[in-house]
């Protein structure tokens, strides 16, 4: 075990820095596509994604759904259509449906009972992603079947942190990512490449804390402003830098599932393709029913009519034409 920790270089934060900065970086892509070949074959895992609700109570700066966002129209899909449409993606072939909503400490949990094990019932996992919650719903989640938990921590700097979140703490978060890990979640962080005040030195810490958390999945991906929120004038992230970053989280985190995040392929459908030869091995497509697809917009994305059948073998096809299985 030793001998092959050595040989996968793990970086130390000065490494990381330097590499992040430097001008040719190509080594490192290889490196980590080397790594990404060995631990996870050609093979992309495709979850499929259900926005089951806009209600937030946080006010995140960078975020469309935040609470003081007035021009959105609130929704919380019912039980019924959730599992119609989870169906339908099970149907379609997806083995994973990833469940997200905005914060709402009142989400309704003999509901997420109910629609976990249906899902959990088909044999496909469920992996949340409904932000910060009390301990206990993080435990009554996981006995319903639940055993996946996407919660990034956006950035490791806490005045950072605290200059983009008008509630909460950097510490409360990562406590939370302690808590998922010990109630036995695989647990996934991230965080966003171009935030406001954020460094090469922050992202080098930002990938150390991934590390830190011992995270099973992380999802790193650039910031895109929106328009009806306090970053509206804020440049977007850097997609190179993005990819830099998944590089190197392949590097640290060998076994770790990294997505292409969504906001990569927004920012440039290309990018989105090139991130599977940089580490990553993960892609999420959104299968929200129409009718809410446009409320939920974490950042501005024009996304076309969601056909779930016909989108999911078109992704596979995509995936072919680089020599990746889509599964
Ligand atoms: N409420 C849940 C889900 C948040 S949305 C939670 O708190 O975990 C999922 C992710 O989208 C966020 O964690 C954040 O990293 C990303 N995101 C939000 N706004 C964004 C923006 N403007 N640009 C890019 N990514 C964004």
């Amino acid at each position: 075990m030793a001998v092959r920790q050595r040989e996968e270089f793990l970086l130390n934060r000065k490494e990381i820095i330097e590499a992040l900065k430097a001008e040719d970086f190509s080594q490192v892509y290889k490196r980590a596509k080397e790594i990404c070949e060995r631990t996870k074959g050609n093979v992309v895992y495709m979850r499929a994604i259900i926005e089951f609700s806009n209600v937030c109570n946080r006010g995140c700066a960078y975020c469309g759904l935040n609470k003081y966002n007035k021009k959105i129209r609130r929704y919380n899909m019912t039980e019924q259509e959730i599992i119609e449409r989870a169906n339908e993606a099970i149907l379609a072939g997806y083995k994973t449906i990833v469940l997200q909503s905005g914060e709402n400490v009142r989400i309704d949990l003999p509901k997420m009972k109910r629609i976990i094990q249906f899902i959990t019932g088909k044999g496909v996992a469920v992996t949340l992603s409904c932000g910060e919650l009390p301990r206990e719903y993080y435990e009554q989640l996981r006995a319903f079947g639940a055993d996946r938990y996407l919660l990034k921590h956006e950035t490791s700097d806490e005045s950072i942190y605290n200059n983009i979140h008008s509630d909460g703490s950097l510490k409360e978060r990562v406590a939370c990512l302690k808590t998922l890990k010990e109630i036995g979640f695989e647990t996934g962080s991230g965080f966003m490449i171009g935030l406001p005040g954020q460094s090469i030195e922050t992202i080098a810490d930002d990938l150390l804390l991934l590390k830190e958390i011992g995270c099973d999945m992380a999802g790193i991906g650039p910031f895109i402003p929106h328009p009806d929120t306090p970053l509206r004038d804020h440049e977007k992230g850097s997609t190179e830098l993005t990819k830099r970053a998944v590089a190197i989280a392949r590097i640290l985190l060998p076994e770790a599932n990294l997505p292409v995040t969504t906001s990569l392929g927004v920012l440039d459908k290309k990018e989105r393709l090139a991130a599977f030869d940089c580490g990553a091995n993960v892609i999420m497509k959104k299968v929200t029913p129409d009718e809410y697809k446009d409320a939920y917009q974490i950042y501005p994305a024009e996304i076309p009519e969601i056909r779930v059948e016909e989108d999911r073998k078109n992704i596979v096809t995509m995936l072919e034409g680089i020599g990746k299985k889509g599964v």
